[in-house]
């Protein structure tokens, strides 16, 4: 791998007008690690103005002092490069952000406020592009090498300056890859002071889980959380099924459970939405359990389990849309659906109540439900036939609401009353515009009706009759079409 022109261009134009300028951060990392960068970023000694007077195209938001320089990059990665001065960091009295950020003089102290040695690394693209230097005071590439996160400087300190930062370890540990490992002190300093957590906004804390969940491995992320004590402060409500067994129909607990489905839904590369209500959907087991053993039971457990979801998501500040939509699927993931005894008319309910936007995702909360108990098939023929079914009852009926006008303005038209003869020639025209879907005008419609309307009975009921089984030919072959789609018979 190479370090990409457009970000070389960045710290060659600062080295030219004067400043000493860096690549840094986890790109570092990344490109070390053989791994292609999210987004690259640089650090200098230059002062915001100073770096906007060497990049015109680029802007300040007076946030943490970094400018954001434009480049001409068609690839997203590297339209933007993030160019920050070099700072250190003032007292910290509330282990959650520095009282003042302030401009640093030197590498080393920008290196040093930074969380953990792997991502504490310089690098300067040098003369030839293929010698790049690291700069690595703390032992950032042998972390590398050993797969060890491990914080710069003593873990509780550092912990203690900012909370947050015991999450980003378990994120760094679950995402970068299999073999990685906090270190012992580490780790030893985040189950000492979980509890810090509590002084960390929802808001950082709920942009970091989500970092965890984006991840193949998010159920890595998830459980090391809990082991270090710190899921307690983020989703209280997972741990409390940890050990709580279920009834005979599941070999899982109910922590397990819900890990393992989500685990499907991460493999899969399912949204967002599916991952969380897979993790939350039998967030109520717990609450709502009766009876010990093979017999117990968990009624209303997606009723509540959808208001559970709601007050976790809401305390995690989640967006109203995305709260709506996972309670949903985690409210209807009950649903029925055995070929034999499932009705269309059960099936339009569920749709009507789900939105027919939102049933593939509720098929796949339901797969991931599935798997996650441990029954090893996903009931494929089951499957495709409720989506069969589901198809069917969602498509648009084919009916005179379709068309551009209606009776009234026929009746108004024909400066007729009411009668058969409107229903006839909404039949008719419909039949033209099924054909032509062009047809569905309000100007050409209307000088069809006054066609029609010098038809007498006889012949009005004849094409009448005709586009009614044109029709219902349609539909059939509609049925035919997505039976053969989901291989129905
Ligand atoms: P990603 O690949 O997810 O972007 P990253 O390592 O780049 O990972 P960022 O959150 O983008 O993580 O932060 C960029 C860099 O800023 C980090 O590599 C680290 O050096 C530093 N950093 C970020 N957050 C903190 C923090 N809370 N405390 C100390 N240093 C931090
Ligand atoms: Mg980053």
């Amino acid at each position: 791998m190479e370090i990409p022109k457009e970000v070389k261009s960045v710290t060659e134009k600062l080295k030219k007008a004067g400043f000493e300028a860096y690549i840094v951060g986890g790109c570092v990392r990344d490109f070390l690690r053989g791994v292609e960068p999210k987004d690259w970023d640089a650090t200098t000694n230059a002062k915001p103005e100073e770096i906007r007077k060497v990049f015109p195209k680029s802007f300040y938001e007076n946030k943490f002092l970094t400018v954001t320089v434009q480049t001409a990059s068609k690839d997203e990665k590297l339209k933007e490069v993030e160019v920050t001065t070099y700072r250190s960091e003032g007292g910290y009295t509330d282990k959650r952000h520095p009282d003042e950020v302030m401009f640093a003089k030197t590498l080393e102290e920008d290196l040093t406020r930074r969380d953990f040695t792997i991502n504490a690394m310089a690098l300067t693209p040098g003369v030839k592009a293929s010698t790049p230097g690291v700069v690595d005071l703390f032992g950032g590439q042998k972390d590398l090498a050993a797969k060890i996160i491990r914080t710069v400087g003593v873990p509780e300190e550092r912990f203690g300056e900012d909370a947050l930062r015991m999450m980003r370890a378990v994120r760094f540990a679950a995402t970068l890859g299999e073999k990685w490992k906090i270190e012992s002190k580490t780790e030893e300093a985040i189950k000492k002071n979980a509890p810090w957590l509590q002084a960390i906004s929802k808001e950082r804390i709920r942009d970091e889980f989500m970092k965890i969940i984006a991840s193949e491995r998010a159920v890595d992320g998830i459980d090391l959380l809990r082991k270090l004590g710190l899921l307690k402060h983020i989703i209280p409500e997972l741990e409390e099924g940890y050990g709580v067994p279920q009834n005979k129909h599941h070999i899982y607990d109910c922590y397990k459970h819900s890990l393992l489905s989500m685990d499907y839904a991460a493999k899969k590369g399912f949204n967002d939405h599916v991952k969380i209500a897979a993790l939350l959907h039998d967030i109520a087991k717990p609450k709502v359990k009766r009876g010990e053993g093979p017999d117990s039971t968990f009624y209303n457990h997606e009723v509540v389990g959808a208001r559970m979801t709601v007050a976790i998501l809401n305390r995690l500040k989640f967006a109203k849309k995305d709260i709506e939509k996972i309670a949903k699927l985690v409210r209807y993931h009950l649903f029925y659906y055995n070929v034999d005894e499932v009705t269309e008319s059960s099936v339009r309910r569920l749709v009507r109540q789900v939105g027919p936007e939102s049933m593939e995702e509720l098929l796949q909360v339901r797969m991931a439900d599935r798997i996650g108990s441990g029954v090893p098939k996903a009931e494929p023929y089951k499957l495709r036939h409720l989506k069969y079914v589901i198809e069917k009852v969602s498509r648009d009926p084919i009916s005179a609401k379709m068309l551009k006008i209606n009776g009234d303005d026929i009746m108004r038209h024909l400066n007729i009353s009411p009668g058969p003869k409107i229903g006839q020639i909404l039949d008719i025209l419909l039949g033209h515009v099924i054909n032509d879907p062009e047809k569905n005008q309000k100007e050409l419609l209307a000088k069809e009706v006054d066609m029609l309307g010098r038809l007498d009975e006889k012949e009005l009921k004849v094409f009448s009759q005709k586009a009614q089984e044109e029709r219902e030919n349609l539909e059939v072959k509609e049925d035919k079409m997505t039976k053969n789609k989901y291989w129905v018979t």
